[in-house]
């Protein structure tokens, strides 16, 4: 097939497609799925291996969030019957953290709901960074505390953060159809602030709330020239008492097709498998490692995840191996530019982790649903999937409550 054929040498160079290159990754059929798989996957072998990066979430507050992101659990008005708390204390939010680093886990995710941190709020995710840091100082720390208001990168950076995530979920030209109380231009903003305080940039998007081809498309190639290190794609969880919650837009296969174009438009950069792995590709999860290089481990923010041994029996059978804390994630040369890569080092052509976290909270996978109605003409070809409210399962345990967590 002579697009894959382009694609994959492409690829091998860490080139990127043309954005009709990428479109057609996504009109390919059923017959063609192993095709793609396997072109994709020689990309993501050529920069990463068969290693696999695991990620941890810790809420650090969940729910009661004033926007109004349709696709959130959280969300203002949402009847999602989802665990609410505030502020973890920083010696919680390390214990909760450890758990996930003996799972195997190199990086956490500190992840706080509302629409940005107050300074306040800087110091007690400061607080808890050191705490995390004091019990493993290797591990990396990425924070998503919403939108970043001027200074507090910089604040968080000398804290000790080595990473910010905050998702551009969908293209600009719809982002108005999922969110009302903040524009995807302040989103691109705090993208920006982050990198250019020197934080490593994770930033992504949710397919499944009925966007178009042509709008994957777009954020993807937006994601790129932003420069995020790490490119989380969740996958919509389709949350009762959400605006989206009878949205059910995704198969496995339209799944798989979607990371393989994500990882052809991004073939040296963290491509992160995070919220719905479980709900939508379901027995075809394995196959997904051979596109993404990094997912997370155990539960999500408001959903659970398969249990985390489950995560680790499937990169093992699937003939991958989980990350080390001492390996780099990112090629070399894709370490270099990252931010807080200055001091890359490194043979194999890899470097030091700048990393990046990924799902949401914040702003990432909460699970939640999104965008215009499935009557609107937008809704993607292979979008017949059938409901699996049986799949979504609220969470129960971890932070915020008494039950050991998922790791
Ligand atoms: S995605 Fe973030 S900002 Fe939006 S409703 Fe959820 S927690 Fe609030």
């Amino acid at each position: 097939m002579d697009l894959l054929d382009t694609l994959t040498a492409k690829g091998l160079r860490g080139e990127t497609p043309t954005r009709e290159e990428a479109l057609a990754v996504l009109a390919t059929t059923d017959d063609e799925l192993l095709d793609v798989v396997a072109a994709a996957g020689r990309v993501r072998r050529r920069w990463f291996g068969r290693r696999v990066k695991l990620n941890y979430l810790v809420n650090l507050k969940s729910g009661l969030c004033p926007e109004d992101c349709s696709y959130c659990s959280q969300r203002l008005g949402s009847k999602a019957e989802i665990l609410k708390y505030t502020w973890l204390k920083p010696g919680e939010a390390a214990e909760a953290a450890k758990a996930g680093v003996s799972g195997g886990a190199k990086r956490v995710c500190l992840v706080a709901s509302g629409r940005g941190p107050t300074d306040r709020d800087i110091d007690r995710v400061t607080d808890t960074v050191a705490a995390i840091k004091d019990a493993d100082p290797a591990v990396e720390v990425c924070a998503c505390l919403g939108l970043l208001s001027d200074n507090q990168a910089e604040r968080l950076k000398a804290a000790g953060v080595d990473a910010y995530n905050h998702n551009l979920n969908t293209s600009e030209g719809t982002y108005g159809d999922i969110a009302t109380t903040h524009t995807y231009a302040d989103r691109v903003d705090t993208v920006q602030k982050a990198h250019g305080a020197g934080l490593s940039a994770c930033s992504g998007l949710i397919a499944g709330m009925g966007e178009s081809d042509e709008d994957l498309v777009d954020v993807v190639f937006a994601l790129r020239e932003l420069g995020s290190d790490s490119v989380p794609v969740n996958f919509l969880i389709p949350f009762e008492g959400t605006p989206l919650a009878k949205e059910w837009n995704l198969t496995p296969q339209r799944c798989l097709r979607i990371l393989a174009m994500v990882r052809f438009v991004n073939p040296d950069t963290e491509v992160r498998i995070a919220g719905g792995r479980e709900v939508h590709l379901r027995t075809m999860q394995p196959l997904g490692l051979h596109l993404a290089n990094s997912i997370f481990l155990g539960d999500y923010l408001t959903s659970e995840g398969q249990a985390g041994q489950a995560d680790l029996d499937m990169i093992r059978d699937a003939g991958f191996e989980v990350e080390g804390m001492g390996e780099g994630t990112l090629p070399r040369h894709r370490a270099d530019v990252a931010a807080g890569a200055a001091d890359a080092t490194g043979g194999c052509g890899t470097a030091p982790a700048a990393g990046a976290c990924g799902t949401g909270g914040g702003c990432g996978p909460c699970g939640g649903h999104a965008h215009g109605s499935a009557d609107d003409g937008a809704v993607a070809a292979g979008a017949d999937d059938e409901a699996r409210t049986d799949l979504v399962r609220v969470r129960r345990r971890g932070a915020g409550t008494e039950l050991a967590p998922n790791a």
